[in-house]
């Protein structure tokens, strides 16, 4: 059987136009405002299942295309998670660019408020690397389309606890697979960036008896993760050169390619961060043919989207807890699969999320 690969970002693609189409986006807005410095981007991928939802960024990009292909790679993501974790959501994201640590305000958080409800509803955002909830508070009074916001405003608060303990239970439907025990105990595992995340995955870790690794490009966070917890540190350039079992992309994207796949040591990728596979297509068939296991990404990190999306339909935290439980036996239906198909596990995952939201579709167009 031929199952059709990811659309992937036209890397030839010399235009901003040539570069939205090549993923099929359905609209791509740019925001710029002189007074408050703001320069965002919101990229809706695709609203057949419900209205776009994806957090915004706040990351000093080299150059602005860098800023517009992470916006498009992320809101595709956004698309997929959404689907396979049977949520009524399309699939959005935002930048903005600037340095998050320096150039935040409540003026420019306000304006770019502005600029995401005059979607009027196609887009909702939430907070995402770089932005917090009361950052969203900001953008909040300015739009009603905002969720992820602090729990004294009948919020969900930071969805990170949710989204590392669904990469947890990912991590051990991964162990299942590859060792017949989802048991951690023991286990070594490399937590690459220790954020909002990274720092709920290692208690989660912790707790298991995981041998703990941990890497970071800010000491602050490197030496406030080790004094909670018995792990090791490692140097941010030395994440590839200890050998574990498992290794947990838990920073930014695209840390899965050509460089450094072959130099793996672990039996199991399984981490929070979006867009692990520089090349979906590409990079997926590589760590097949390596023998690792990868558990895809938006498949185990779908837990803070859908703390976000409960939020969105009325907060209920033991339904997003609920909700984030079936991750365990969605990562091991994406392995059965991807065995039974002789297919790389992210175009399993690919395969279901893509069918959910052609069918949908269908069913539109008969209308
Ligand atoms: P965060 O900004 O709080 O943490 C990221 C950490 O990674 C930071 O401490 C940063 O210093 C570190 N880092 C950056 N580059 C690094 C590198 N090269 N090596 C080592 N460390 C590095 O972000 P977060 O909210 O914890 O999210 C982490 C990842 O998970 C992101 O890719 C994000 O898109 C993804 N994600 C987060 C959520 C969520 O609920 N927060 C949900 C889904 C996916």
């Amino acid at each position: 059987m031929t199952v059709a690969s990811t659309p992937e970002l036209d890397k030839n693609a010399t235009t901003v136009f040539g570069q939205i189409s090549s993923m099929d986006h359905e609209q791509v807005m740019f925001c710029f405002d002189q007074q408050t410095g703001l320069k965002a981007i919101i990229a809706i991928h695709n609203t057949v299942l419900g209205p776009a939802l994806g957090g915004t960024r706040f990351w000093n990009y080299a150059h602005e295309g860098e800023a517009l292909r992470d916006a498009l790679r992320l809101s595709r993501g956004m698309t997929y998670k959404a689907s396979i974790t049977g949520l009524h959501l399309g699939g959005g994201k935002a930048v903005i660019i600037g340095d998050s640590r320096k150039d935040k305000s409540e003026a420019l958080f306000r304006r770019y408020g502005q600029f995401v409800n005059s979607l009027n509803g196609r887009y909702i955002t939430a907070e995402d690397v770089g932005t917090t909830s009361a950052d969203m508070e900001w953008v909040g009074r300015e739009s009603k389309f905002v969720t992820g916001l602090p729990e004294y405003l009948g919020g969900g608060g930071d969805p990170s606890p949710f989204t590392a303990y669904g990469v947890y239970l990912g991590m051990k439907a991964a162990a299942h697979e590859a060792y017949g025990s989802d048991s951690l105990s023991g286990k070594k595992v490399m937590v690459q960036g220790v954020g909002h995340v990274g720092e709920y995955l290692v208690e989660h870790l912790h707790k298991e008896g995981a041998v703990i690794y941990i890497a970071d490009i800010y000491e602050d966070r490197l030496q406030a993760v080790a004094s909670r917890f018995k792990v090791f540190t490692v140097g941010a350039d030395e994440v590839f050169s200890v050998p574990v079992n498992i290794y947990a992309p838990c920073a930014l994207g695209g840390t899965l390619n050509e460089e450094t796949i072959p130099k793996l040591q672990c039996d199991i990728v399984a981490g929070a961060a979006n867009n692990q596979l520089e090349d979906e297509t590409e990079h997926g068939q590589m760590l097949s043919d390596s023998g690792i296991l990868y558990a895809p990404d938006y498949v185990i990190n779908a837990g803070g989207l859908i703390n976000v999306a409960s939020e969105w339909e009325g907060y209920s935290r033991e339904r997003s807890l609920a909700q984030c439980e079936r991750i365990y036996d969605r990562t091991l239906e994406i392995f059965r699969m991807a065995k039974s198909k002789n297919i790389p596990t992210s175009l399993a995952a690919y395969h279901i999320a893509d069918e959910r939201i052609r069918k949908i579709a269908a069913i539109h167009a008969r209308r």
